[in-house]
């Protein structure tokens, strides 16, 4: 713990990252040919930052994507960024791009 050993488990978390950076990358493809795509029904991460873009909120989802894909099978998965503290491994399964233990990530939103 928290690093998955079970391969079969890293490899759904790696296919749930996999699909969640598929998805963001279709709706930026979209937004930027001036199709409206819908953000209602993703999860992110954060709360609105005022006078943010849809296109860099979904940058910046990509990102967190992206890292969390690269942690995937280090032994910072599951690890908070700010503090270190282990990420549950419920939350993990759920959204596995989470980087943040509740504590900090409720700071971060404040
Ligand atoms: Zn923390």
């Amino acid at each position: 713990m928290p690093t998955p050993t079970d391969p079969a488990h890293v490899a759904r978390l790696r296919t749930h990252l996999g699909r969640q950076g598929m998805e963001l990358n279709e709706k930026l493809t979209k937004l930027l040919a001036g199709q409206n795509a819908t953000l209602v029904t993703m999860k992110m991460p954060w709360e609105e930052k005022p006078g943010e873009k849809p296109q860099e909120k979904l940058r910046r989802f990509l990102d967190t994507v992206s890292r969390a894909q690269k942690r995937l099978g280090t032994e910072a998965w599951g690890l908070c960024i700010d503090c270190g503290a282990e990420v549950p491994e419920a939350v993990l399964d759920e959204v596995p791009w989470t980087e943040r233990c509740r504590p900090c990530q409720t700071k971060w939103d404040a």
